[in-house]
């Protein structure tokens, strides 16, 4: 094969796929893969959904793009699928999940600096987290190895330690405008946020006038076993960010705003030539009205329970498993090396996973997997997890 132009971004793995159905992928030699990792948490509904391919067929024939100086009905229905099963009431369409994190974070500033006329600017972030790739998502984010050779960053980012009521709260000032926060920091290491905490974070944010923005790129669309994450909490955001799964696989990011935060953006704050386009909004009604239709959360939450009590029955007590962790099909399996060899070994053995910090072992199957593919996981980690161990001890 001849050198590749493409920019060399991404350590890739030595695998060509070139076609895929529900929760399996096949290579450009035939063979074929069980995926548990979804495209990086995007084809929850698995690949090629029938109903979401029926939607963007029909879209295919009638229009593809026109600009956001017009409306469009699947704009407006999916914005409203949207706000009628959550806690927002307006949503901003974009194309990513940094794009989405890049509005909440302009969303805050405005609110306070045009609506209550005081000069806040400082977004409170989190040791391990991540929020993307943009100059201010990579400020956010609260990770070094993605902020290396990229100086001077952009002003207005602080972050403080996970799980640390006092360090967030002597991290607040007079500047401050918001905390924005995963609820499971999932490429941090699949570490799942205490509800106390963020209980303490929400009272924070109401006594100091905050914004509390949740990044639900990863967790949202079902993955958690609640259509959103937060709903596993006693808490609302004011605002939050989707991508990843609300498009099945087509680029899709959105905003979403609680009133009055809604009024930091009135015509001409902020725009996008492709967010929210005609075919874009197509995918995502298919995919919400699915998820809804189907119960896919529920289901999610149900694989999620026979995934974790397996993977505990077939894990618990090989040497180099420190721990298993997660919420809903957002799960990690703690080791106490780097993961890279066995997850290599997993691949070879055809099944997709991949990692999530240095040690953790991620698996992000779609959120209609069946016990049987769980079984076929399941067994293979084991199988990988045990020679590995039993190699190192002789
Ligand atoms: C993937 C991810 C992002 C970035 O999304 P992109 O679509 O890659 O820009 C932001 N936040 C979280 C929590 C993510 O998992």
């Amino acid at each position: 094969m001849s050198e590749s132009a493409l920019f060399s971004t991404y350590a890739r793995y030595p695998i060509t796929l070139v076609k895929g159905k529900g929760s399996r992928l096949w290579d450009d030699q035939g063979k074929e893969y069980l995926d548990f990792m979804s495209g990086l948490a995007v084809t929850n509904l698995g690949h090629v959904p029938d109903t979401v391919k029926q939607a963007l067929v029909k879209q295919l024939d009638e229009l593809w793009h026109i600009s956001n100086l017009f409306s469009n009905p699947n704009g407006e229905r999916a914005a409203r699928l949207l706000v009628d099963n959550s806690c927002a009431d307006a949503v901003f369409f974009c194309n990513s999940g940094a794009d989405a994190n890049e509005a909440a974070i302009k969303l805050a500033r405005r609110y306070h600096q045009k609506v209550r006329g005081e000069y806040r600017y400082e977004i409170i972030t989190f040791n391990q987290s991540f929020h993307g790739r943009t100059l201010a998502t990579l400020t956010a984010t609260g990770q070094d190895k993605v902020k290396e050779g990229f100086l001077p960053l952009p002003e207005g980012f602080v972050h403080v330690p996970l799980h640390d009521v006092p360090a967030l709260e002597s991290a607040i000032n007079d500047r401050t405008a918001a905390i924005m926060l995963e609820l499971v920091q999932a490429e941090g290491g699949v570490i799942p946020v205490e509800a106390d905490f963020l209980r303490a974070v929400r009272e924070l944010c109401d006594k100091h006038g905050l914004l509390l923005i949740i990044d639900e790129v990863q967790t949202g669309m079902g993955r958690t076993g609640k259509l959103f994450a937060y709903q596993h909490y006693d808490v609302e955001p004011d605002v939050f960010t989707l991508a990843k799964g609300i498009g099945s696989g087509f680029p899709v990011g959105a905003m979403l705003a609680k009133k009055p935060y809604t009024e930091g953006f009135v015509p001409g704050s902020h725009a996008t030539t492709f967010g929210g386009t005609p075919i874009a909004m197509s995918v995502v009604v298919a995919t919400i009205e699915t998820m809804l239709k189907e119960n896919v959360a529920e289901k999610a939450a149900e694989a999620a329970q026979y995934l974790m009590g397996e993977l505990h029955k077939h894990l618990d007590g090989i040497p180099g498993v420190a721990g298993i962790r997660g919420k809903g099909l957002l799960v990690g399996i703690l080791c106490d090396e780097p993961a890279g060899d066995a997850i290599a070994e997993l691949h070879k053995r055809g099944l997709l996973v991949v990692p999530a910090g240095p040690n953790v072992i991620r698996l992000l199957p779609n959120l209609l997997v069946t016990h049987e593919e769980i079984d076929e996981a399941v067994g293979l980690i084991a199988a990988v997890l045990t020679e590995r161990a039993a190699a190192k001890q002789a």
